[in-house]
């Protein structure tokens, strides 16, 4: 359930998934989950702490994998699952990620219902939302009492300028100065967090964001369709795995795996950024005004299609 606010702290709506801002589940408990079926480190399967600075094709269809510490090795495919600042991407796109024009900063209450009963009673079972015209602050809730809040604005992205990040108090008062008027429940929000403020300037990829094959190399989430937060980037990363694996079991060759996998989500890549564009546009409008109105529709009903890659057993 998202509760829907405006400024003064007035419930304007009550919505089931999918409007505003979609439920999300704890990433270290996905994590957690996921890693339990994944190949022990002492396999050699899974190496921590081991980071890649490029990846170059090779003749024959192979991928050259270099490693930060200059050792290289060759592989018949490199999944780039290494998110926004990729650096597998630049083996297949010259693309960027440029700033969207909005900054997100993130904020965390504990054990809200012993320590934040007023965040508690903002947050309900699920996330909150208020807003006016460029501005809104957003609260989710996490496993274990947790409650992370998001600090949500259009405007510059040296909107700290003067303000070393590193000092809480000052940078809760620049937040402050911004959310003037607002009502003083959802002022505790930038008041009464634990820890310090966390900035995340957002940033997007290009809509489409494509390439032309590269054999041996291919890419999945953020790497591949960087978006707006609007609840479906960890999802989709997800969704592009499972079907780039089942892609590589069903298919004789990789460039048949490829051929099907990105077929398929590149283009359903390029439909959630671009809805993700228009949601991020209707709940932080480029506008003076302190319209505290949400969009009426934001996302469609169906946002994650159950699309297998075209030729997947
Ligand atoms: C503020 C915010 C809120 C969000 N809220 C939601 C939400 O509610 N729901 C939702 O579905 N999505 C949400 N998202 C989006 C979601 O977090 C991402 O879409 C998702 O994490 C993408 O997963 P990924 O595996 O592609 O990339 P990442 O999660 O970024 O993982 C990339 C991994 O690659 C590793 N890596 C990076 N560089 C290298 C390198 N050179 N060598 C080796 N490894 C490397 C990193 O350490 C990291 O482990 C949110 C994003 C933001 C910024």
């Amino acid at each position: 359930m998202t509760i829907i606010m405006a400024p003064e702290a007035r419930v304007t709506a009550r919505a089931a998934e999918g409007w505003g801002v979609t439920p999300t589940s704890s990433r270290t408990g996905t994590f957690q989950r996921a890693s339990r079926h994944t190949p022990s480190d002492r396999t050699g399967t899974v190496r921590w702490g081991h980071s890649v600075r490029a990846v170059t094709p090779l003749p024959h269809g192979t991928a050259r994998l270099h490693h930060h510490n200059h050792t290289t090795e060759d592989f018949d495919l490199v999944i780039g699952a290494d998110g926004a600042w990729s650096r597998v991407r630049p083996a297949l796109s010259d693309a960027q990620p440029s700033y969207a024009g909005v900054t997100l900063v993130e904020a965390h209450f504990g054990e809200v219902d012993h320590r934040h009963p007023g965040i508690a009673r903002l947050v309900g079972r699920g996330t909150m939302s208020a807003k006016a015209g460029r501005r809104s602050l957003v609260l989710q809730r996490n496993s274990n009492g947790h409650v992370r809040a998001y600090i949500n604005f259009r405007g510059p992205r040296d909107w700290h300028a003067g303000v070393d990040l590193a000092d809480t108090e000052a940078v809760r008062v620049r937040l402050l100065a911004q959310y003037q008027g607002w009502d003083e429940s959802l002022l505790d929000i930038l008041r009464d967090n634990e820890g310090g403020f966390i900035n995340r300037p957002m940033f997007v990829l290009p809509v489409p964001h494509t390439w032309r094959r590269v054999p041996g190399i291919t890419l999945l989430g953020d790497a591949a369709h960087l978006m707006p937060p609007a609840g479906v980037g960890a999802n989709l990363a997800l969704l592009d795995a499972t079907e780039l694996a089942q892609s590589v079991i069903g298919h004789s060759t990789i460039a048949e795996a490829l051929d099907a996998y990105e077929s398929v989500m590149l283009p359903r890549a390029a439909e959630n950024a671009k809805t993700a564009q228009q949601m991020l546009a209707g709940l932080m409008p480029d506008t003076d005004s302190d319209d505290a109105a949400f969009p009426d529709s934001l996302w469609p009903a169906d946002p994650l299609p159950d699309s297998r890659p075209a030729h997947a057993s």
